[in-house]
């Protein structure tokens, strides 16, 4: 492992740019290490390069100077792109890039950006590629950790507790978006959905609808459109921009959600939520608000991370009853509250 020397002198301001994960739930999550970016030295310029798909979340995060949105598509090597993207790079002169996502391709802009110091975890063998490399802490450690660790040298860990997740939000703009979509007064978001896969969706969102006092408006991108149906409320799944749902979720009075984007959205939003795991673990990736109730049962053969049950019972979302949801809302307090 080889390192060199930013090539800036040290009274200047530093230039990193750091390469944002691919969902928007770990994107929310690598806040804390922008954060202690800027702790560490507050001049420095950080920008982020983002997938299309992500990069509404990141221009809302605060101590983020500008977000590159990079024409790319999930899973696509596509060289040309990444090597052009990497060259129009080369004028900023980046002292240092972090990357994010462990694929190979990820660390490529970088590298054809010319930029010095260029750090990550090993990921897929990336050796060359990156030249500060870290090594996972442990399987499955909580994700804000893994990637606040890149603020600081390998082996070394960031001061705890770590900053959590925050969105900026224009209220007047969120209340002319409702009014856009006929939504006046106090409303619930559901987001059924959860793009990983069906082990994250919690089959019973329209039972719970029906036992809202609340309106319910439904939010997701297009794919979330079957897990949608059938639920009452009004569904906007794959009917607003991300820009929009994010408006939508910052005003409601309370959010219910799987383990997905949008939920990590609600809690850098600190919006009273409940959040339902199934698959996953709410260690690994929990939602970084104090205004969030995990509702998680904890099996014995969870998480498995899996996107479809390997077992085929799905017990740890069809156990998860509606009464157990409800009892999570009545603990927020927030349907019983003048506003939340
Ligand atoms: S194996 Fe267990 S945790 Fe995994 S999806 Fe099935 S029921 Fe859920």
């Amino acid at each position: 492992m080889s390192t060199r020397a930013p090539r800036r002198g040290a009274t200047e301001p530093a230039r990193i740019l750091v390469v944002a994960p691919n969902w928007i739930g770990d994107a929310l999550l690598a806040q804390p290490l922008l954060a202690r970016l800027r702790e560490q030295r507050p001049a420095v310029r950080i920008d982020v390069l983002a997938p299309d798909w992500v990069a509404p979340v990141l221009r809302r995060m605060p101590g983020v100077d500008e977000v590159i949105a990079a024409p790319l598509r999930h899973g696509a090597l596509q060289l040309r792109e990444r090597w052009r993207l990497g060259r129009l790079l080369r004028a900023r002169a980046y002292d240092q890039a972090i990357v994010l996502p462990n694929s190979w391709k990820a660390a490529l802009v970088p590298f054809f950006a010319n930029i010095a110091l260029r750090s990550g975890y090993v990921g897929e063998s990336r050796y060359g590629l990156l030249n500060l490399l870290y090594r996972a802490a442990g399987a499955r450690e909580p994700m804000a950790l893994h990637y606040a660790r890149l603020s600081e040298p390998p082996g070394s860990a960031p001061a705890q507790p770590l900053p959590e997740p925050r969105l900026a939000l224009d209220s007047a703009a969120a209340r002319a978006t409702a009014k856009r979509f006929g939504i006046e007064g106090r409303y619930a978001v559901f987001c059924p959905g959860a793009e990983y896969g069906p082990a994250k969706r919690w089959p019973y969102f329209a039972e719970l609808a029906a036992r809202m006092p609340l309106p319910v408006v439904l939010l997701g991108s297009a794919r979330d459109r079957e897990a949608c149906a059938g639920v009452p409320g009004l569904d906007l799944a794959g009917r607003t921009s991300l820009d929009q749902a994010l408006e939508l979720i910052g005003c409601a009075e309370l959010v219910v959600s799987n383990d997905s984007g949008l939920m990590h959205v609600a809690a850098a939003l600190e919006r009273p939520q409940v959040a339902l795991f199934g698959s996953s673990s709410p260690e690994h990736t929990p939602p970084l608000s104090a205004r969030s109730r995990v509702v998680w049962l904890q099996l014995e053969c969870s998480p498995c991370f899996a996107r479809v049950c390997p077992l085929g019972h799905f017990r740890c979302m069809k156990e998860l009853s509606v009464e157990r949801a409800l009892d999570e809302i009545a603990r927020l307090g927030v349907l019983t509250s003048p506003a939340a």
